[in-house]
């Protein structure tokens, strides 16, 4: 069985998968840190985002795998475990400019259809119920406003101690839905037969009894 969960950036996605797959013994697959990791090695070599023509040589040359460790996943970027390097904005943003080209994403798809091919899945991303596993028993489109996204996003920073400005971050995630949402390769939309689900006035909990009953209901 696999479970996909679309949905903008910040929508809670990848907490409700882990907490989901914990409970269900499936494994979690990020596609998202996948296109971070690409992203991360066009930023260390300098790479223009806008040229598509070197970005898609290079996608083609770089190698991206997963492994998991005490659960969790890891990605390896040419074999280094990269995790605690691609959660920065900067990446993100990277990210979301270059997985508009068919070939960032080609093979990104490939590795991620392999790894729900040999196991229970529950995968988050973009594209995932739409193109990725448009089989998917259970298919999630998770979204909340962008002033709920932003502000939980600022939240985490501030818990982190790090400086940050509300505004500015509303603007960037703003952004980015926009660019997911209006390129030509798999854009980011609801799938026909997912359910949507809108969290900005709904605690975890409740989120993941909402996905829990789905399952039960499609199993
Ligand atoms: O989910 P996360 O913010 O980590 O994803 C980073 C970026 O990667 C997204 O903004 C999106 O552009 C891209 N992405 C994608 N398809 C996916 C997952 C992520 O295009 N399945």
């Amino acid at each position: 069985m696999n479970i996909a969960i679309d949905g903008p950036a910040g929508a809670g996605k990848s907490t409700i998968a882990k907490r989901l797959a914990k409970e269900l013994g499936f494994i979690y697959v990020d596609t998202g840190a996948m296109y971070r990791a690409m992203a991360l090695y066009f930023l260390k070599h300098q790479m223009d985002a806008s040229d598509e023509e070197e970005i898609s040589r290079a996608s083609e040359a770089v190698d991206i795998s997963i492994r998991y460790q005490d659960g969790e996943q890891q990605v390896l970027l040419n074999g280094e475990n990269v995790n605690g390097k691609i959660r920065s904005e900067e990446v993100g943003n990277m990210a979301s400019s270059t997985s508009v080209y068919p070939k960032v994403r080609k093979k990104l798809v490939a590795l991620q259809q392999k790894l729900a091919a040999d196991a229970d899945v529950i995968m988050d991303g973009r594209d995932i119920g739409t193109c990725v596993l448009p089989d998917a028993e259970v298919k999630i489109y998770l979204t909340a406003s962008a002033n709920t996204r932003a502000k939980r996003r600022y939240d985490e920073l501030r818990a982190k101690g790090e400086a940050c400005d509300l505004a500015a971050i509303q603007e960037d995630i703003e952004a980015r839905d926009y660019r997911d949402m209006h390129r030509e390769e798999s854009p980011l939309r609801q799938a026909k037969d997912a359910v949507c689900l809108d969290s900005s006035d709904m605690t975890v909990e409740e989120v993941v009894e909402k996905i829990r009953s789905i399952c039960r209901e499609r199993n």
